[in-house]
Parts: C-alpha cells; sequence; structure tokens
C-alpha cells in the first residue's frame, strides 16, 4: 500500500509539491507531508493516507458536480474581448514592455505531442484574462504583472525534449522536468515567472508549482492533458474562451505558489502552501471540494493581512495596478465595487437593489457603501443550505460594498430528488 508514493517524495530539493488543484484537493495529505519534510529538508514522512492520496481519485475538487457548478455559475466574464488580438507564434521571449518582476506565459508541448495551437488561436490569452480580470475584481484593479508585447500578451512556445510518457512518468514531479527543461533552453530570466501550460497528459495532478523558500523555482505548470477521477479532462481548451473556468484558477493558483503564497506564517496556512479557512479561497486546500471565488478568505492570511514579517500578495513585486484606465468619469463621483454571487446547486439569488439574478446574472457593481441584500430562492422544492464568502449562515444576508465582495450559496436537491 504504501507504495511509490513515498519514494516519489525523497527527491532532491529542486523537486516540487507539484500539485495543484491536484494539490488542494486530494493530494493534500501528500502535499502536507511533502511540504513540511522539504521545508525541515529531511526525507518526507509518509503514511496511510499519502498513499491512498496517490490511489484515489484524486481531484475531489474536479467531482463532476462541482465541475459542472462551477461551469454553470463561473461564466461570469468575457473571455476576449473585440479589441483583443493575438500575436503571431514567437519561440522566444519578445522584448519586454515594462521592467522587473513579471509573469511570462508560454505554451508547451511534449516533444511527441499535437500542437494544438493554443498560443495563437487565443486560448492560452483567453484564459490569463479571464484570471487576471477575476484578480481585478477582488482587488480594485490591481493583478499581476504579465509579460507583453505590444499590448498583447507575449506567450512563447516551446517544443519540450521529452516525450509525453517521459513526463508523466514523474507523477507529481511534471512540473520540476518542465522547469528543468525550460531553463536549459534558456527561459531563466531573473524576476520571472514562467506559467506553462503544458500540453500533456497525466494522471498524478493537475498542475503544480514551486513554494519558495520550502520549493525555489520559477515554472508554474498546468497539464491540460491530465486526467482526474474517472478519466475526466483537467482542462477543456474551449471553455476558457467562453469565460472563467475552474482550471484558469488553477493557473493562478499555481503562480501564486510560486511566488511564495501562502507563506508559513500565515494564520491558516495548512498544506504546504495552502489556506484552511475555506473551500472558496483561491488557496484553500483540504477535505471539502474546492470552489475558488475568493482571494484571501477574511482577508487575513496573504492578501491585505498586513502581517508583520509575512510575505503579502499586496507588497509582492509581481502585483501592482495593471487594469487599463477607467473611462473619464461621467459625473458619478464614487467608485463602484463589484459583488460577485456564486450558486452551487438548484436555486437563484436575488439582491436589493436588483442587479443580482444569479445563475443568469452573477456579478453587479454597486456604488461604495451600498447595503445590498441577497435572498436565496429555491427552484424545483430544492432547498437553501447556506451561505459562504461575505456571508455566513441560512437566512438573509446584506453585505456592505466597502469593497469588492464575493458570496456564494448552497443549495440541496429535494430529498429522493435527482438531476
Ligand atoms: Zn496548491
Amino acid at each position: 500500500m504504501n507504495r511509490s508514493a513515498s519514494s516519489r517524495r525523497t527527491k532532491t530539493a529542486i523537486e516540487s509539491p507539484s500539485g495543484l488543484m491536484g494539490d488542494s484537493e486530494t493530494s493534500t495529505t501528500a502535499w502536507t507531508s511533502t511540504g513540511e519534510g522539504r521545508r525541515r529538508g529531511q526525507e518526507v514522512s509518509r503514511g496511510p493516507e499519502e498513499t491512498d492520496q496517490v490511489q484515489q481519485p484524486r481531484f475531489r475538487l474536479f467531482s463532476k458536480a462541482a465541475a459542472l457548478a462551477a461551469l454553470a455559475t463561473l461564466v461570469i466574464t468575457p473571455a476576449l474581448d473585440a479589441t483583443s488580438t493575438v500575436l503571431p507564434r514567437s519561440v522566444s521571449d519578445r522584448p519586454d514592455e515594462r521592467s522587473g518582476p513579471q509573469i511570462h506565459v508560454m505554451y508547451v508541448v511534449p516533444s511527441d505531442g499535437a500542437d494544438r495551437a493554443l498560443d495563437t488561436d487565443g486560448t492560452i490569452a483567453a484564459s490569463v484574462k479571464n484570471w487576471q480580470t477575476w484578480l481585478h475584481g477582488q482587488t480594485a484593479g490591481h493583478g499581476l504583472f504579465l509579460d507583453a508585447y505590444q499590448g498583447e500578451l507575449d506567450v512563447t512556445f516551446d517544443r519540450l525534449p521529452r516525450t509525453d510518457a517521459q513526463y508523466a512518468s514523474r507523477g507529481v514531479f511534471i512540473r520540476d522536468a518542465i522547469e528543468s527543461d525550460l531553463r536549459a533552453a534558456g527561459f531563466s530570466a531573473p524576476g520571472k515567472i514562467y506559467l506553462a501550460y503544458y500540453d500533456g497528459s497525466s494522471t498524478a495532478a493537475c498542475g503544480g508549482g514551486a513554494w519558495p523558500p520550502a520549493l525555489v523555482g520559477n515554472v508554474a505548470a498546468i497539464y491540460m492533458r491530465a486526467t482526474y477521477g474517472q478519466g475526466s479532462l483537467c482542462y477543456t481548451p474551449s471553455l476558457s474562451l467562453n469565460g472563467l473556468q475552474i482550471m484558469d484558477f488553477a493557473a493562478l493558483h499555481e503562480v501564486m505558489h510560486t511566488m511564495g503564497f501562502v507563506p508559513t506564517c500565515a494564520p491558516h496556512q495548512t498544506r504546504a502552501g495552502h489556506v484552511s479557512d475555506s473551500p472558496t479561497d483561491l488557496m484553500y486546500a483540504g477535505d471539502q471540494p474546492w470552489y475558488p471565488s475568493v482571494l484571501d478568505f477574511g482577508r487575513d492570511d496573504y492578501f491585505d493581512a498586513h502581517i508583520p514579517g509575512c510575505l503579502d500578495l499586496a507588497n509582492s513585486p509581481y502585483f501592482g495596478a495593471t487594469q487599463s484606465p477607467a473611462p473619464p468619469p461621467s459625473g458619478k463621483p464614487s467608485a463602484n465595487y463589484r459583488l460577485t454571487v456564486k450558486v452551487v446547486g438548484p436555486g437563484r439569488v436575488l439582491s436589493a437593489p436588483a442587479g443580482i439574478a444569479c445563475p443568469r446574472r452573477c456579478a453587479a457593481a454597486f456604488s461604495k457603501g451600498t447595503k445590498v441584500t441577497l435572498r436565496p430562492r429555491s427552484v424545483k422544492r430544492s432547498r437553501f443550505v447556506r451561505w459562504s464568502g461575505a456571508c455566513s449562515g441560512s437566512k438573509r444576508c446584506t453585505v456592505v460594498l466597502s469593497r469588492p465582495r464575493s458570496v456564494s450559496a448552497r443549495f440541496r436537491e429535494p430529498a429522493g430528488g435527482s438531476m
């Protein structure tokens, strides 16, 4: 039972607790041991859970129901607007528009893998735009500095030297192999984090990231052809073109790890770089399914938490004002903040003042300070279970828009019902 998982985790320090979501959801237990072992510079502890992690369907996060709920409700953000264009293919990093730390996006394909041209058909640019736009909404217009050229995302294509099977054989350490191959190909500029959309397979994880200082590295990766559970694909490229999807969150999640989040000094840090306080958190890992919708739930761990001496995204050199300037004010002085609602299960959420009627319309901007009341409405005798995010409990919820807020509403099927 205690199979290869433990031996695999006794690699050198450059090997990563790669997980991704993988990491979160199911490899969590392994993650714990992996991360802690590395931090102590020791061999990694092993336990029965660790084994299970390898053998079970890993991505609870991606359970069918969760994925469907996520897809049904996360399609909030139009992906590519009409003015976006995509640069032609480049196999090198084009001249940078900005100096300093930034995220450089890549489309990388194993030596024997099919080239789906996701760098030039807009898919990868859409995925990046999806998570960056979400970040803007969470932070009032801040995001990660992205490597761009002529105003467009600079995506580099790289044909990797190993076969799909060779990478896949690395199990949860595919990321480490990609990183070493990209370094050898010259992708190692100081201050750059490379986000690799890897068009290859894995049955061990949907992606991976570094986690300095325990695991120093410059590559975050998602494995686009990876599968979880009964063979469900981790990433379906066409979905990013329709708007924010869970794998876009995963890409951001891995970049966050590679920037050093969540640091061990954060109060809810758990399982090697994650937080435990809400499954809606971008960096959650734990036993519940992952429903990412909030950047640092409670703002007490890694964003605007202001814990002395503790890494905070608000102070990260990779983070700053990145949203294009708003159009000139039209006589409306006060700022608008976005309220984002997610409905999980059969039900609806309505707002007063009007604006939200989720799942049809799940986000709206309200002027600063507005008190918005949200009401759950069951459909077909479903039952409202509870709020999470900016609200809690199971009664009516009132949110004050002193900053962007996110709320999730969970409904349950009527007893004996079926979907
Ligand atoms: Zn993670």
